[in-house]
């Protein structure tokens, strides 16, 4: 074979075994860019959401105003970034519909803007929530009122597969489910309470879980944010005025700028690190392992975004669990073990009281891909 032949040879070659490599880094990398957002005025059309005691405001125009801001924000300071709305004027979209709009779009971030009301009008405050099981009475009364807008759908029973959304009983496949976007859910949710601190309604009532139906069929991360107490006056009158709207827009713009380039740098690190690791195999070189560095197995059973209290509810009184700081996000585990097999046979036991959990492996103090 004459030497050129014989080069072109092995340049195909080399290109064969590097080119589909590079395409699946970029695929890695690009998976956690944001490319499309979906964002969800909460109710509309026959369906008001809460109105305030005076009978003049209603949530559905407070939440179709803040999400074409919110939106607008988006599209001129990204124009690459496709923003998607469920509705965009006063009507009603079921909610069923409004996760299928999401999906339908392979949406990278889904934002449902609602507003808040209690019996008690002295209750006020910004909240955002992931789905999740709720943990408190509270969060109980949030979800049963945003989900009872099922009722006026037709024949919602089927739809919903005979979900009640005021029997208790009906929440209970929310505890069974493992949302495998919940991480990423939390920690933007974490960036819009940040934000909402700032103002312009200032009381924090944290990042919760709860049984939402809007986001329960989602397959991406989601949210939905109560932007305040429409019951409460104080918080009602920032809800209904322009200035108002338009910092919760802001705000909510500003935790989406800070969730992206979190979710961009994670992308560049998994660029680079799929690219030596793929081409050192190719080299047959095997990876080193520090011999100082501590390794072992555990069993992750939560994330959240401020550390808790030891033996704390969400714990569920573990006092064993320890925590490894990746970001914001707190990530509680149990145990040290040597193997995989050890830990997934603890995990079996943790499941009970803890659905959403899985092994981890951590090395050197950083959780292992
Ligand atoms: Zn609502």
């Amino acid at each position: 074979m004459p030497l050129k032949s014989k080069l072109t040879n092995i340049i195909v070659l080399v290109l064969m075994l590097v080119f589909p490599l590079c395409v699946c880094a970029q695929e890695v990398g690009d998976a956690l860019r944001i490319k499309t957002v979906v964002i969800d005025p909460g109710h509309g059309g026959k369906d008001p959401g809460a109105i305030a005691r005076n009978g003049k405001y209603k949530e559905k125009d407070i939440t179709l105003s803040v999400a074409l801001k919110l939106g607008n924000m988006i599209k001129a300071k990204y124009p690459d970034i496709k923003v998607i709305y469920t509705r965009s004027t006063d009507k009603y979209v079921e909610l069923s519909q409004r996760a299928a709009i999401a999906n339908r779009n392979k949406a990278d971030l889904f934002i449902s803007i609602h507003v808040n009301s209690a019996k008690a009008t002295q209750a006020r405050g910004t909240e955002t929530f992931v789905m999740g099981a709720h943990k408190s009475d509270d969060n109980f009364e949030v979800c049963k009122t945003e989900n009872s807008v099922i009722v006026i759908e037709d024949d919602y029973q089927t739809k919903y597969a005979g979900f009640d959304p005021n029997s208790p009983e009906s929440y209970i496949i929310f505890s069974l489910l493992q949302n495998m976007h919940q991480e990423q859910s939390i920690k933007y949710a974490a960036h819009v309470q940040g934000q909402f601190a700032k103002g312009p309604v200032t009381v924090n009532r944290g990042v919760k879980q709860g049984g939402l139906l809007v986001l329960w069929k989602t397959t991406m991360p989601a949210v939905l944010t109560e932007l305040g107490f429409i019951s409460n006056p104080k918080d009602c009158s920032v809800l209904v005025s322009k200035s108002g709207q338009e910092q919760f827009a802001r705000r909510l713009f500003n935790a989406f700028e800070a969730y992206r380039k979190e979710m961009e740098k994670g992308a560049q690190i998994s660029d680079a690190s799929v690219r030596p690791e793929t081409l050192e195999q190719d080299k047959g070189q095997t990876q080193s392992v520090e011999p100082e560095e501590e390794e072992f197995y555990a069993v992750q059973i939560l994330s959240v975004a401020k550390q808790l209290p030891k033996g704390a509810y969400d714990l569920r009184g573990r006092k064993d669990a320890k925590f490894i700081k990746v970001g914001n996000l707190y990530k509680y585990y149990i145990g040290g073990f040597s193997s995989r097999q050890e830990a997934a046979a603890e995990l079996a036991r943790l499941r009970k009281s803890f659905p959403g959990a899985f092994v981890i492996h951590i090395k050197g103090n950083k959780i292992v891909k």
